[in-house]
């Protein structure tokens, strides 16, 4: 794996920590046994990690294989050279089935239309097309009802180029409560639907429905395969989770343990592109919502919210220079940012920044900024901009 890189030739980019990545990994792994299988979500660019080189340290961290939303998502996978099986989780248009069986990925199924065109594009090709079947159990998003599933199981049974190779179904309320008692009745629907699959002659030999809070909270959800998305990358998916996973682990094996630490694998970072004095009562930015009370240091940064800096940023977040926080002062620009450095000493140009992640002992997590904007941290990685550097780095 790669361990220096010379980042002076960029102004922003973003480090991936492959000991980190592989801890999370061990830790997930370790909550589900050796037997299940460890499906990774790389999402809308790995949750703006970084598709494929998050693809490479998951499978190199020993995970079995990838869900996606997007077809091109899976597409991309494997022009990267990556032949481990990838479910795409969101519809793909019924044109372009074709490319999926092609691919032999692994297609999501809740309606009768993309049933046919999926077995009229794998007969045209000669081959079975592998279904997942998506059940609706609660969440109210994408899936087929219980009271349509009866008619399409009776078209699936008819179609002997369909391999409906597995059956899911995804959680509404895991994440956000310690009470579970909605989730356990997902579960319920979940295995009546399976049964009637079962009585049409139709045993998925992949059953899942553990996001990450399941996969870890609950092994009863666990099945023969799970779907780990945003703990593969270090966020908890929320508060409660983690207390939930606090409480059981101090019954189980003490809480201290730093193994059962999830770790943020992702650290932003951008270089100071200008750095400028602006006497007191001066003004900073658009709209001139700072206003100076002393003589003030700015450094400017090369990054704002095109780069995925959220503006409700602006005057409330701070970053890292030296090892000390620096407020951000007015509002975020486009592709520029200012902050305060005023009590940094030795700052220079083209110094170090963290935007997200640690810096001397002082860090500033994803966490931490999706609650100024009123977020999840799932939405802060995800908005970081394709269009920044990823690498890895082994420390
Ligand atoms: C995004 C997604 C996941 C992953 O959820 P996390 O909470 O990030 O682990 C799992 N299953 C489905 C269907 C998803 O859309």
């Amino acid at each position: 794996m790669t361990t220096t890189h010379d980042t002076r030739g960029f102004g922003s980019w973003i480090e991936l920590s492959a000991p980190a990545y592989q801890a999370n990994l061990a830790f997930l792994r370790q909550r589900i046994g050796p037997e299940v299988e460890l499906a990774v979500v790389v999402k809308s660019n790995a949750y703006g990690h970084g598709l494929e080189p998050i693809a490479r340290l998951a499978i190199d961290a020993g995970a079995d294989s990838f869900c996606v939303h997007a077809l091109d998502e899976a597409l991309a996978l494997r022009a990267a050279g990556f032949t481990q099986d990838i479910l795409v989780m969101g519809h793909v248009p019924l044109a372009r089935l074709g490319e999926a069986v092609a691919e032999d990925l692994r297609v999501v199924l809740y309606d009768p239309v993309t049933a046919d065109a999926l077995a009229d594009a794998a007969e045209r090709r000669g081959k079975r097309a592998r279904a997942h079947l998506k059940v609706e159990t609660g969440t109210n998003r994408q899936g087929i009802d219980g009271a349509e599933l009866d008619g399409l199981v009776a078209r699936l049974v008819e179609r002997p180029s369909l391999d409906v190779e597995g059956v899911y179904t995804h959680f509404a309320d895991i994440e956000d409560t310690t009470d579970h008692a909605f989730a356990r009745e997902q579960l319920r629907l979940f295995r009546a639907a399976m049964d009637r699959l079962e009585a049409a002659g139709i045993t998925p030999r992949k059953r899942h429905a553990a996001c990450s809070a399941a996969a870890i909270l609950y092994e009863e959800t666990h099945f023969d395969m799970v779907r780990v998305g945003i703990s593969q990358y270090g966020f908890w998916s929320s508060k409660q989770t983690r207390l939930s996973f606090d409480h059981r682990a101090t019954d189980e094996r003490g809480a201290s343990d730093p193994a059962h630490r999830l770790q943020p694998v992702l650290t932003w970072k951008a270089r100071i592109s200008q750095i400028k004095t602006v006497p007191t009562d001066g003004f900073v930015g658009y709209g001139r919502t700072y206003q100076t009370t002393r003589d003030t240091r700015l450094a400017i940064l090369p990054i704002g919210y095109a780069d995925g800096y959220d503006r409700h940023l602006s005057n409330v977040a701070s970053v890292l220079i030296g090892g000390r926080r620096a407020p951000v002062r007015g509002r975020i620009c486009m592709n520029l940012t200012m902050v305060d450095v005023t009590d940094v000493p030795d700052v220079g140009l083209e110094d170090e920044v963290v935007l997200i992640g640690r810096q001397g002992d002082r860090r500033i997590d994803a966490d931490d900024l999706a609650d100024h904007v009123g977020t999840i941290p799932y939405e802060i990685v995800a908005r970081l901009a394709a269009h920044l550097p990823r690498m890895i780095v082994d420390r």
